[in-house]
Parts: C-alpha cells; structure tokens; sequence
C-alpha cells in the first residue's frame, strides 16, 4: 500500500483548484552531482489575487521563472496571470541546513547517491471569500520523496502492513539490523497511536560509506533519516525514536515543554521494546535509572538542563511514572498515549496545556504529580523490573489479519516515484477588514523579504515549513 493512496489530504494536484499547491520537484543536476535541481510549481486557485514566497535555503541560484518576479533576495511574487506558476533553483546537494549551527545536519552525496532536503520555503498570499489554504507536494526524479528529504539514487521501498511507514532501502546502503526487524518495530509504534490524525512517515536509511552523518538519527516533519549502523535492539531502539519525533508536533511545544519532544521519543523507544520482548525489564528499568540521578533538573526550565541529556533520561522516567500513573487513575482505559494526542491535536502545548490534558486524561491527582515532576526538581520514584513488566509491558493486541511476525516482511516495491503529501496549519479565520490585514502583515516575525510590502491586501496567510529534531 502507498501512502499516497492513505493521505487524508492526497489529491491530485494538476486538478485540485480549491487548495494553493506548491510542488516541488528535485533531480540532480547531470553535469554536476555536488548540486541539485528544485523545481517550485504553484497552482494557485481562482480566489487567490496575490502571492508571495521566499526560499530560505541559503544559496540557491534561479535557473528560471515562469509567471514569478523576483521580488528581493530569493523572494517571488506571482505575476497574477494564470493558474500556475513556477521557479527553478539550483542548490548543493550537500548543504547543512542548519546554517547558524553546521554540526547539525550533514546532509550528504556521492557520485551515486545524494539525500537531500526539500527547499525550505515561506509563503504568503492573499485572497477573497474564505481562506484556500496551502498544501505542499514532494517528488523526486529518479529518486523518492518523502515530506522533506528526498533519496536520489536506486533504492527499495518497504511499507508497513497498515502503510502509514515507508522505509527506503538505498541500494548503497546495507543497515546492520534486518529491515524488516526495523519495519516490526516502527509498524508496532504506529499502532500505538501517538497522534490525532494519521501522519505517514517516511524512514530513510543511509549509508555510512562515503558519508559523515552528525547525529546519526534526524527527524524532520514527517520524515527521519537513520544512519545504517544504527541498531533495532536494545534498550532504546532509534528507529522507534526517530519515528516517534516523525509524529510529534514539535512546533507546538513551548521552552517549559520542549523536554517533551525527547522525553516521549526515548521512553516511547524503550517501551516498544518492552512491550515486544525484545527489551527486557532489566534493561528497561536500567534506561528508566539513568534519569533518576538528575536531582537538580526542572524539566520544564530547560536552563536547567542545557548541555545534559536529562530531558532524555529524566524526560523517559517521569512520562513512564505518568504512563503508570494515568493506567491506574483509569483502570487501564487511557495512557500516555491519550496525552500524545492532545498535544498533536494542539497549536500551541505549553506546560499548563500539557498539565491540564494529563488532568483531561486521567483527573486532578495525576495532574497534581505531572506538576511536581515537571515543574520541581522531584524526581519518580524507581520501580522493579517485575513492576515495570506488570504495568506497562502487556503488548498490543494484534490486529486481525495482520501478520505482526519478523519473519514475513511486507511487500518490497522498487523505488517508484511517490508524492505524500500534507496540509499546513494555516492562519485560521479570514476577517476581511483592514486592520486585520495590517497586523496580519505586519505581524509575521522576523526575516520576511520586501515582497510582504507589496500587498495592499484583505487578509495574509502564511505556511512555513519544518523543525529538525534529534
Ligand atoms: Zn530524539
């Protein structure tokens, strides 16, 4: 099954007239295997009267425009003919992206291979009558896309028996653990629904020969990326981690809940094992240790953890302490997992927000801890191996019909081109008055180009797009 097919919001681009599209479509460039070439294609719906957009991927070069004037530094805006538009950039197929900080996401290429990331873009856009909304497309020439990165080079393409994971295999890559091991394992996750809505997620392995990788495991949007030496076993499986980050939403934490982003990934990556027989309690108990010696950590005041991986350690002890916690207040009905969903259903999660949900979840008493854990430097009591195994450990029921083996992978496709596909969070209500439009123009934050100046409008909406997370 591919995800296309599964999207709640896959449509076919070409007819879709109601949604603003921005499509992109990257190759790499034959003459020249260091760069890639990114192809931005909008097709902008009747009620649409302008639109703006900036590329803030550094250092691309324009090689061509269609129905777009350039506006300032990697700043378009649309002439306003037409349906569609578009621009075609060039850029280095093995740009770090994260430009303030180069030690984070070495994304890389060889002559036969290159993983790279969708060109991040902002757009804005103006329109009549009710808010179109902005939709993004990725595919991939010879290659496949997920939400951000794309795989260039030959490949296989695994999917998970309910589709919502799709691991690709490059043909340059041999991963140490067994892929389908690593599928099992992700396709288990999935099932414990950590998220409102279904997200797709695409898992790229990549190949340690020839390339540098720092950190071995990046998630960004819906998509991860895990070097091939990275192993499915023991106590934290990474391949668990990164696809957990895959269904956060990362973007809606505040400082006082950031710890939540790796907090969740590590006990969820430790619990899958556990829950598998492929962690045992031991070892479980062990993970859940290494957090407890933090006894100076505010989890939520990060200062107070900076340079330390306690919102690892400590993050996993105090989500299994509430995990526990909420099971008992709930005779078994509600977990963690419950809390997991009303964050992603959520804009913005801060500490209160996340205080209440455990509340909504599982009642005051439950609240009153999630407090003293997160907001004092209490730390949760240890529990045995036996208590752990007792009260967390009993595994999903499997699902009928599915085989849940290790054994007999699910299909393996050759490396079709595919476009997932999703739906941003948009500004939500068009008001269409002028003081609107003044706030709403003036109010977007930092780093906006002078297109923005451009629009005498009724009302701006904005997409932006990704947050890298370990
Ligand atoms: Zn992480």
């Amino acid at each position: 099954m591919n995800s296309q097919d599964e999207a709640p919001t896959a449509t076919d681009p070409s007819t879709n007239a109601t949604q603003v599209v921005e499509q992109v479509t990257i190759e790499r460039v034959e003459s020249n295997s260091s760069m890639v070439e990114a192809t931005i294609t909008y097709r902008i719906p009747a009620n649409v009267t302008q639109l703006v957009f900036r590329i803030e991927t550094a250092a691309v070069t324009v090689e061509d425009t269609h129905q777009f004037n350039q506006r300032g530094r990697q700043t378009y805006e649309w002439t306003g003919n037409g349906t569609i538009g578009n621009v075609t950039v060039r850029y280095p197929a093995g740009e770090g992206f994260y430009l303030d900080d180069r030690h984070l996401g070495a994304v890389d290429w060889t002559d036969e291979w290159a993983l790279v990331l969708r060109p991040e873009t902002r757009t804005r856009w103006a329109f009549e009558g009710s808010n179109p909304g902005l939709r993004y497309a990725f595919n991939a020439t010879d290659g496949i896309a997920g939400e951000e990165f794309a795989y260039l080079g030959p490949h296989q393409v695994l999917t998970g028996a309910d589709g919502q994971v799709r691991l690709v295999l490059p043909d340059s890559a041999q991963p140490i653990t067994r892929p389908a091991s690593i599928m099992s394992a992700v396709t288990y996750a999935s099932r414990l629904e950590l998220r409102d809505e279904e997200r797709p997620s695409t898992l790229f392995v990549v190949p340690t020969t020839g390339a540098m990788w720092s950190p071995d495991g990046l998630a960004v949007g819906a998509d991860a990326r895990l070097s091939a030496t990275m192993e499915a076993s023991g106590r934290g499986n990474p391949w668990v981690h990164e696809y957990v980050h895959t269904q956060q939403r990362r973007r809606a934490t505040t400082p006082a809940t950031r710890w939540l982003d790796e907090g969740t990934a590590q006990y969820y990556g430790a619990l899958v094992g556990l829950q598998r027989g492929n962690t045992d309690p031991d070892a479980f108990r062990q993970l859940l240790a290494s957090g407890s010696r933090y006894s100076s950590v505010v989890l939520d005041d990060p200062q107070t953890w900076q340079r330390t991986t306690a919102n690892y350690r400590k993050g996993a002890l105090v989500v299994a302490e509430l995990d526990i916690r909420i099971r008992n207040a709930t005779g078994g009905n509600a977990t963690f997992a419950d809390v997991m969903r009303r964050w992603s259903a959520s804009e913005t999660f801060g500490s209160e927000d996340f205080t209440s949900a455990v509340e909504a979840v599982a009642g005051p008493e439950v609240r009153a801890q999630a407090v003293q854990y997160t907001e004092t430097n209490a730390t949760p009591p240890l529990r045995s191996p036996e208590s752990y195994e007792a009260l967390l450990g009993e595994s999903l029921p499997e699902r009928p019909g599915t085989n849940q083996s290790d054994s007999e992978p699910p299909g393996v496709s050759a490396g079709a081109t595919e476009t997932p596909t999703r739906t941003t969070a948009q500004a939500s209500t068009a008001r269409q008055t002028k003081s609107q439009s003044k706030r709403a123009t003036n109010g977007d934050g930092p780093g906006f180009g002078p297109g923005v100046a451009l629009l005498s409008v009724l009302l701006v909406a904005v997409g932006f797009r990704f947050i890298p997370t370990k």
